[in-house]
C-alpha cells in the first residue's frame, strides 16, 4: 500500500508489470528474452578485475564504452549514449522529447513501457492500432505532429519493418524525434543504424541485454545525431552522472571485444527460432513471422491464459499478456533446442489432456 506522502500526481500511476522472475524453483524460462547462451569470454573476467576498484565512482563520460560501440557502429562518440539498460534511455526519451504535455505516438500493441512513460512524463500521446494482421503501417505514422516511438522488430508481435519503411517515416516527421527500439535487432531485422548520419532526428536505442546476453548488468545504448545524445546527456547530468557502474562498463567492453561469439550466439538462436516456429504450427498454432529471439503464437480453441498457467505448473514459463486482441497469444522465448523440447513435450501432454 502507498503511503500517505506519495506526490498526488503518482498516486493514479499503472505501473509497468515487468515478466516474472520466481525463485520458487527452477523452470524453463522462457518468459523474459533473456539470451540463453552465457556473456561472451572475457565478459566475466572483466568484471571480477573492475570489482576490485569499487571504491572508486565510475567514468561518467564513459569514454572508453562509448570509443568502443563508435568503432563497432562507424560512428563516433559524440554520436553514442550508454546508459543503465535501455529502458533509462527509453525514460529520458520520452522525458526529453515528449514531457509536459507534448504529442506523442507510439503502436497500440507494442512494448508496454511506452505508454508508462508517457504517462509518467505527462505527454499527450495516442496509441495507433496494429493492422488486423498484428504489422505495422507506416502509413499512419507521416507526417505526425509529435515524438514518434516504434519497436523494431516490434514486441510482443516480433515483426519488423525495413529499413526502408523506416527511413520514409523518419523523412516525414523532419520537425520531431523518432525513436527506433532496436532491442532485438540482431536477430534478423535491419538495423537503422546508418541513417542516423543522414537525419538528426532518429533516435536508434539497442541494448546489451539480449543479443549480448547482459540482461543483469543493465546496460542501453543510443545511436543519433550529436544534438540528440547531447540531449540525452542533460538528462543525464541533471539526474545520475554515474548511471553505468564500473562493473557494466568493463563487461560491455569485453563482451565488444567478442562480438563474433555474440553474434555466432545470435545466429544460432535463430537457427531455433525457425525449428520452433515449424514445430509449432505442426502441433496447429499460428505463429506470427518473428525477426526476433521470441515467437507469438496462438491455437484456435485453446486459451492463452488456460495454456500459461499449465506450462508453468509443468515447470515451463512462458509470457501471456491479458490485453485486448492478444489475450490468446502466448510469447515465448527461444531458448536453447534444449529447452524448447522442454516446452513442446510440456504443450503436448497440456494438448492431449
Ligand atoms: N525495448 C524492448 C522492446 C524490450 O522488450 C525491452 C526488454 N524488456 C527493452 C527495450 C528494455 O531492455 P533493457 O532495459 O534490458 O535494455
Amino acid at each position: 500500500m502507498l503511503s500517505r506522502y506519495l506526490s498526488s500526481k503518482y498516486q493514479s500511476l499503472q505501473v509497468y508489470t515487468p515478466g516474472e522472475q520466481p525463485r520458487d524453483m527452477r523452470y524453463v524460462k522462457l518468459n523474459t528474452n533473456e539470451n540463453p547462451y552465457p556473456p561472451a569470454p572475457g565478459v566475466v573476467e572483466a568484471a571480477a578485475r573492475e570489482a576490485g576498484r569499487l571504491e572508486l565512482y565510475s567514468d561518467p563520460v564513459c569514454a572508453d564504452l562509448r570509443d568502443a560501440l563508435a568503432a563497432r557502429y562507424g560512428v563516433s562518440r559524440e554520436n553514442v549514449y550508454v546508459s543503465n539498460g535501455s529502458d533509462d534511455i527509453l525514460y529520458f526519451a520520452f522525458m526529453a522529447f515528449a514531457g509536459g504535455g507534448a504529442k506523442a505516438y507510439f503502436p497500440d500493441i507494442s512494448y508496454g513501457f511506452y505508454r508508462v512513460y508517457a504517462d509518467f512524463t505527462g505527454a499527450e500521446y495516442r496509441q495507433i492500432p496494429l493492422r488486423e494482421d498484428f504489422s505495422i503501417d507506416p502509413a499512419d505514422y507521416m507526417n505526425l505532429d509529435g515524438f514518434i516511438a516504434i519497436a523494431n522488430p516490434n514486441a510482443p508481435t516480433g515483426m519488423a519493418l525495413s529499413r526502408a519503411q523506416v527511413e520514409a517515416i523518419v523523412a516525414s516527421n523532419p520537425n520531431h524525434v523518432v525513436l527506433i527500439d532496436e532491442a532485438y535487432v540482431d536477430f534478423g531485422a535491419e538495423s537503422c543504424v546508418s541513417l542516423t548520419g543522414k537525419y538528426d532526428n532518429l533516435l536508434v536505442v539497442q541494448t546489451f541485454s539480449k543479443s549480448r546476453s547482459m540482461a543483469g548488468a543493465r546496460l542501453g545504448f543510443a545511436i543519433a545525431s550529436e544534438g540528440l545524445i547531447a540531449d540525452l546527456e542533460r538528462i543525464k547530468y541533471s539526474t545520475n552522472p554515474y548511471n553505468v557502474n564500473r562493473v557494466t562498463l568493463a563487461a560491455g567492453i569485453a563482451a565488444l571485444e567478442s562480438d563474433g561469439y555474440n553474434m555466432e550466439n545470435c545466429r544460432r538462436i535463430v537457427e531455433t527460432r525457425k525449428a520452433s516456429a515449424a514445430r509449432l504450427k505442426d502441433m496447429g498454432f499460428e505463429v506470427l513471422p518473428s525477426s526476433a529471439n521470441f515467437l507469438f503464437a496462438r491455437k484456435k480453441g485453446v486459451d492463452g491464459g488456460m495454456l500459461y498457467r499449465e506450462l508453468k505448473a509443468r515447470g515451463v514459463l512462458v509470457r501471456h499478456f491479458d490485453a485486448p486482441r492478444i489475450s490468446d497469444f502466448l510469447r515465448i522465448t527461444v531458448g536453447t533446442p534444449e529447452q524448447m523440447e522442454a516446452l513442446f513435450g510440456a504443450i503436448q501432454s497440456i494438448l492431449e489432456g
